[in-house]
């Protein structure tokens, strides 16, 4: 990576699919930076209506923290507002929606009506049992939501941001060995079949994402590189 920011005038928007733990968020801020594209997680979106005690957060609470799925009518909802904003425009890296055949559908549906589509769906292929530690270990910056890992990737000063220098750790209330399994039978039962929904279109491309977090970014900048031509 060299950080320079890559632009374009061409609208290109990339699926990350993978269970949780797959390294979806940390990839998709990776690829942000690196080509100016929008990190769009309905997990985030979803984190901010629950911290703003909106109606669709007070009903998402429960679920996010049993480590099952929100409604398909709340997610869309949120995702529908979130892609009418301005700076989404270029394209976005969707990091954790779709979740269900119903949620892909409605996505192309939305991205049809603006003469737009998926232009490369990646599935990050990991081993489901390093999956627990690697959530139970991790961490972000409150101040800049850089992430962090106990084990694999620790700030170099304890407690403090390499990045924006803040000190205000968080640690997500579903990042338990409990709630993981949980959110992982939801990702096999109901988000996984997405892998042939995608690959029946021809844009699903599989990688493994058990290797290093630069050689993970590497494979994908060059699959972001084809599709941006
Ligand atoms: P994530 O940050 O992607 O790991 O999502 C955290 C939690 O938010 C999940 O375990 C679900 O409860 C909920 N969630 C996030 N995105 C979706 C989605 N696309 N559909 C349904 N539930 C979602």
């Amino acid at each position: 990576m060299d950080g320079a920011t890559l632009t374009t005038a061409k609208t290109v928007n990339v699926i990350l699919l993978g269970p949780p733990g797959a390294g979806k968020g940390t990839q998709a801020r990776m690829l942000e930076e690196k080509f100016g594209l929008v990190q769009l997680s309905t997990g985030d979106l979803l984190r901010a209506a629950v911290a703003a005690g909106t109606e669709a957060g007070k009903e998402a609470k429960a679920v996010m923290e049993s480590g099952g799925l929100v409604s398909d009518e709340i997610v869309l909802a949120i995702l529908k507002d979130r892609l009418a904003e301005d700076d989404v425009k270029a394209g976005v890296i969707l990091d954790g929606f779709p979740r269900t055949t119903a949620q892909a559908e409605a996505l192309d549906e939305m991205l049809a009506a603006s003469d737009q589509g998926i232009d490369a769906a990646i599935s990050l292929a990991v081993d489901d049992e390093a999956m627990v530690e690697r959530i139970s270990g991790r961490f972000t910056c409150g101040s800049c939501g850089e992430g962090y890992h106990d084990t694999f990737k620790k700030p170099a000063i304890a407690g403090t941001c390499d990045k924006c220098g803040g000190t205000d750790m968080k640690r997500r209330a579903d990042d338990n060995a409990e709630t993981v399994r949980e959110r992982l039978k939801a990702y096999h039962a109901q988000t996984a079949p997405l892998i042939t929904y995608y690959d029946k279109k021809r844009s699903l491309t599989e990688i493994n994402a058990m290797a290093a977090i630069d050689e993970v970014a590497s494979s994908l900048e060059t699959i972001v590189k084809r599709v941006l031509g």
